[in-house]
């Protein structure tokens, strides 16, 4: 099975059990997890930061953020294509009271302007704004990197107005990559920060919540009120490290597998790039199906009989995600088996067209 449809699905290797297996442990609840310690203190180093909190999830590290800063009644401002919208459940509504101004603009990303015109004045009918969340890279905006030129603009019209700049880092690290500036460099305007260690690092389980000193200090008592909170959780906290020493390095080898698949999917009848290869900004590709066609759910689940798992993103929006379990090797494959579904699938639509 060539399985592309995240970056999550990814087995911990050999050595990052062996890394597991002997980590020094303690029971984190009562601080004395000697394995936590020290990958809060490593990320937090790699970012350029006071502090870290481990946390069992992203969906977590993004909410400690939330429900840290802002109260009852708040407004944050954020993207409408990214994660806290989509994919956290109306947690910030349901953990802290928030709802969300979000904003347009292709491939995720926004402008200083659109943000600060988005920020609603002092006066008695306004929900008061206290955060933006810049997303980066952009899942659903296509795996696109944010420059740092236009995340300092929008972090200085964010503290201008007064709000506290997060970044959902779950991509942090494929950011980096894609781009000219170092992750300290491109947190270093932001106040906190969201990063993952199960997406294309490859460690099991886990993500952090980075930033001040103060912010961490408060969000772990938010961390255990959400049931977050974990006893030898130096074990997985062993596979994170594993993960920041062994494969942030690698992560160029998946966007040049994600721009090789995307070239073999550009001689497919039937499929239409998002992005043509050259443009593919990380490991992520997006691709629309013809219409009249199949959705991209049967699309997806007939590719799956093929051996090629992809995930349904839209109506006929399908996302392929490359990563450390999958080789330069399997991307020809992946593009042809695409080919011969569609094949299949357009013989069935005439074949019943004819009766
Ligand atoms: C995966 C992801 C998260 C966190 O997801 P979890 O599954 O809760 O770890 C947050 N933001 C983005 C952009 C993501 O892709």
């Amino acid at each position: 099975m060539i399985d592309l449809r995240s970056d999550t699905v990814t087995q911990p290797s050999e050595a990052m059990k062996r890394a597991m297996h002997s980590a020094p442990l303690g029971d984190d609840v009562l601080g004395d997890d000697p394995t936590v310690k020290a990958l809060e203190a490593h990320i937090a180093e790699m970012l350029g930061k006071e502090a870290a909190v481990f946390t069992p999830s992203g969906t977590m590290a993004n909410q400690l953020a939330i429900r840290s800063v802002c109260e009852a009644g708040d407004e944050i401002i954020a993207h409408r294509d990214s994660h806290v919208i989509h994919y956290e459940t109306g947690a910030p509504a349901a953990l802290s009271g928030c709802m969300i101004a979000p904003l347009d603009g292709p491939g995720g990303i926004f402008s200083d302007l659109e943000m600060a015109a988005a920020v609603r004045g002092p006066d008695d009918h306004n929900a008061v704004d206290r955060m933006v969340i810049v997303e980066n890279t952009h899942n659903r905006g296509g795996g696109t990197a944010w420059s740092l030129d236009q995340f300092k603009a929008v972090s200085e019209a964010a503290h201008h107005q007064g709000l506290h700049v997060h970044v959902d880092g779950a991509r942090l690290f494929n950011a980096v990559t894609a781009s000219d500036y170092s992750a300290s460099e491109f947190i270093a305007p932001a106040d906190s920060v969201s990063v993952c260690f199960s997406k294309g690092l490859g460690a099991p389980v886990g993500s952090a919540l980075i930033g001040s000193r103060k912010l961490v200090d408060r969000s772990r008592r938010f961390r255990k009120m959400f049931g977050g909170t974990m006893r030898q959780s130096g074990m997985l906290a062993a596979a994170a490290i594993y993960a920041l020493e062994h494969h942030v390095d690698r992560l160029g080898d998946d966007h040049q597998n994600a721009r090789a698949l995307a070239r073999a999917l550009s001689g497919v009848p039937r499929i239409h790039l998002e992005l043509t290869a050259e443009k593919i900004p990380s490991n992520m590709v997006f691709f629309n199906l013809e219409e009249p066609g199949p959705t991209a759910a049967d699309f997806c689940s007939r590719l799956e009989e093929h051996g090629v798992r992809m995930i349904p993103m839209g109506l006929r929006r399908v996302r392929a995600v490359t990563h450390l379990d999958v080789a330069a090797e399997a991307m020809p494959m992946a593009a042809e088996a695409c080919a011969v579904v569609l094949e299949e699938l357009q013989i069935m639509a005439g074949g019943s067209d004819a009766g």
